[in-house]
């Protein structure tokens, strides 16, 4: 079992991770995790290990599992998010596993740091967002970099894991550095350490001054998009209801907006545009331009003609 014990305190750990722990003969884990759970793992068999064993702890785990023990192997947040369920996959195929194999493979889902943090300063990601880990160990810097640029160009609202540690203190200036390319100095920042455990530390910055702030091992960055706001001390990112209503009065729907429906800039109503700006002289270059999306794929949009079906339904079935 691959157990993904939550952010660090027993009331966001879930019923299966209890359970799984309590049915375990076997636990795994970094002996901070292991302490979590102190009152599960009384008179089991307890193999603590060290941060850089992780390929070492799934072996093991197999090892009793082979011998016929039930495992609970720990990881924080999510087991699944830069966690040990991965590695435990990659001993396992190595091993010849198959889903057939005796050995049964659980993974338990847990609350991941991003979800932690965000509840712990707001509502930053009720829009698209997307989680970088900084740490170059096992990835090379160019594809770090890389992700971070296009995560900052797209204005994702971006979680940094491992943001910074003892050794690891230039990534996060690096971040930072690309950051400041697309996204505006004031961008909201919010860095989290030890959520929900009992050093928690939240402090409020912006993209400019973020690396003076205290980061470190156990914090979690999280980087708003361009219409994040902190107010109150809380960061929220907007859903986007302001383009289809008038927040501030009750609700009322905007001009040329429908409840129900897509947005009139959605994809039919931009389709439409595009035809229209398309057969009045402006270039499949200028309105590559004007979207900032590639070339090919405006001319490819443009060569289709307008469907009336695309242009009259997105009857839409979101909240
Ligand atoms: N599997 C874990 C992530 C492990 S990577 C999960 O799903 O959360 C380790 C990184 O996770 C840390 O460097 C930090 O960035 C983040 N992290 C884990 N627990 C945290 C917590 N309680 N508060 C803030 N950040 C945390």
């Amino acid at each position: 079992m691959l157990v993904g014990i939550g952010p660090g305190s027993v009331e966001h750990m879930t019923l299966r991770a209890r359970a799984a722990i309590a049915e375990a003969d076997v636990v795994i884990g970094y002996v901070t995790y292991i302490k979590l759970v102190a009152d599960l793992v009384e008179g089991k068999r307890i193999v603590r290990k060290s941060m850089t064993e992780e390929l070492d702890r799934a072996v093991q785990a197999l090892e009793e599992a082979q011998a016929g023990h039930k495992v609970a192997l720990i990881s924080s947040g999510d087991a699944g998010v830069y966690g040990m369920a991965g590695p435990t996959y990659e001993v396992l195929f190595q091993a010849g596993w198959t889903p057939e194999h005796p050995v049964e493979v659980e993974v338990i889902p847990g609350a991941s740091a991003i979800n932690a943090c965000a509840a712990r300063v707001g509502a930053p990601l009720t829009h698209d967002f997307c989680s970088i880990s900084l740490s170059d160990l096992l990835t090379p810097w160019p594809v770090i970099a890389r992700r971070l640029d296009a995560a900052a160009a797209a204005d994702f609202v971006v979680a940094l894991y491992n943001p910074k540690s003892g050794r690891r203190t230039q990534q996060i200036v690096q971040a930072q550095r690309l950051f400041l390319r697309h996204r505006r100095p004031d961008t909201p920042v919010a860095i989290v350490k030890s959520a929900y455990r009992r050093r928690e530390r939240i402090e409020f910055t912006t993209l400019a001054q973020m690396c003076e702030a205290d980061i470190g091992m156990l914090s979690t960055v999280l980087i708003g998009n361009s219409n994040t706001t902190i107010q109150h001390g809380r960061m929220v990112t907007p859903r986007g209801y302001a383009n289809k209503y008038d927040v501030a009065d009750g609700g009322s729907t905007r001009e040329g907006e429908k409840p129900g429906r897509s947005l009139s800039t959605g994809l039919s109503g931009w389709y439409q545009d595009l035809h229209e700006r398309h057969a009045q002289g402006a270039s499949a270059a200028a309105l590559s331009q004007l979207h900032k999306l590639p070339l090919d794929y405006i001319e490819a949009v443009l060569a289709e003609p307008l469907q009336e079906e695309l242009t009259l339904s997105a009857a839409s079935q979101d909240e």
